[in-house]
């Protein structure tokens, strides 16, 4: 079965041809990142205005990857269905994708499959790749502890099978790729996606470990407590105060910098680290699962990789460049969760939740 995805949910506009849920036929995608980053964050209204611009060409692109000469009527006979996020997203930006969809779908008379964003994350570790750690077809995952880290969210959920998930917890306050974001600004280190610049300085001080580098403790929050949530607000305040402190003395500079974001990186990875070692203990799944963009931080890859390895439990990571936002994983989920819905109950729902 051949899927046409359309993710465009935030500041990305992506279109993806999916074969049963597993092979990516093609994958394009326009990114506005570079606009936002002159304002340090999405403005909604500047991101709906670029997915306007981007949909058709980008849409354009991917079927002429998929099906380079044929002609549209050839095109359209060989796609079996069309999928499209409803949410969580910024509502001007997910209603291009939405109305498109169901355009395409009424005029190609083709099912449409309504896609939840947060859920699909997690549909890049189906998706075949270059490495070998990813799901192949008949390996069996369920029951499936699945980790979405992203911008925006921070949950854990336990898969039974596709479509049949169970909320074990997530953040009580800002998502994980929101601390590292919001700490990275503290630091005046990047004006938009944080995650990697803090990622980048850390590693320079974790190269110069041996001299005698500034070391600065951050809390770990709730890294014992008896639940599955998480709380990162505390780390963000905690950084507010070691900057004014450094630069009281005078020492706010590029090495108490790289120390400092080193620190971030190590309390938000060993918070991650200390409880999926213990929902793994406590749920006993066949494999565990993680996704969303915080998931591209390898250190984070790492301590997950090795708490599987402990505990015997199959562990999948998308590779990097399927970690953020595309279409391909939108194609996936449809792929797995097949539930074509009639047009008019397909809406945007921004604040929707992965479950
Ligand atoms: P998403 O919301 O899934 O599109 O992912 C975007 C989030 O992932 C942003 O908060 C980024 O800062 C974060 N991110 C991307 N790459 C990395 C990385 N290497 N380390 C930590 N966070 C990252
Ligand atoms: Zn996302």
């Amino acid at each position: 079965m051949l899927i046409l995805a359309i993710e465009t949910s935030c500041d990305e506009t992506a279109v993806a041809l999916v074969e049963n849920g597993t092979k990516i036929v093609s994958s394009v995608l326009s990114s506005s990142q570079d606009l936002h980053k002159k304002t340090g964050g999405v403005i909604p209204e500047q991101a709906a205005r670029e997915q306007i611009k981007c949909m058709i060409p980008v849409l354009d692109e991917a079927l002429k990857v998929a099906f380079s000469n044929r002609t549209l009527s050839e095109t359209v006979s060989q796609i079996d269905a069309l999928a499209v996020t409803y949410g969580p997203g910024l509502i001007g930006s997910l209603l291009i994708g939405i109305e498109t969809a169901k355009t395409l779908s009424y005029l190609w008379q083709k099912p449409l499959i309504p896609v939840n964003h947060l859920i699909a994350h997690l549909y890049a570790n189906w998706l075949e790749n270059n490495k070998v750690n990813y799901i192949k077809p008949n390996t069996d995952v369920f029951p499936a502890l699945c980790l979405v880290v992203s911008g925006g969210h921070t949950d854990l959920v336990l898969m039974k099978n596709h479509g049949q998930l169970s909320y074990l917890g997530g953040t009580r306050d800002d998502a994980a790729g929101e601390a590292f974001d919001k700490t990275a600004r503290l630091l005046g280190l990047a004006g938009f996606m944080g995650g990697p610049a803090i990622a980048a300085a850390a590693e320079k001080y974790r190269q110069q470990s041996e001299k005698n580098l500034p070391k600065i403790t951050l809390p770990r929050p709730m890294i014992n407590s008896e639940d599955f949530d998480f709380s990162f607000s505390g780390l963000k305040t905690a950084v507010v105060n070691e900057v004014k402190k450094l630069q009281q003395t005078n020492d706010f500079n590029t090495q108490t910098i790289n120390a400092l974001s080193y620190e971030i990186q190590e309390a938000i990875t060993d918070v991650f680290e200390k409880k999926i070692f213990k929902a793994l203990n406590v749920f006993k799944p066949k494999a565990f699962l993680v996704a969303g963009g915080v998931s591209a931080n390898l250190v984070l890859r790492e301590k997950l990789k090795n708490v599987c390895a402990k505990t015997k439990v199959q562990f999948f990571v998308p590779p990097i460049r399927l970690c953020n936002d595309n279409a391909a994983y939108i194609g996936s989920y449809a792929f797995f969760n097949y539930h074509p819905a009639p047009l008019l109950k397909i809406s945007a729902n921004p604040t929707l939740e992965i479950i």
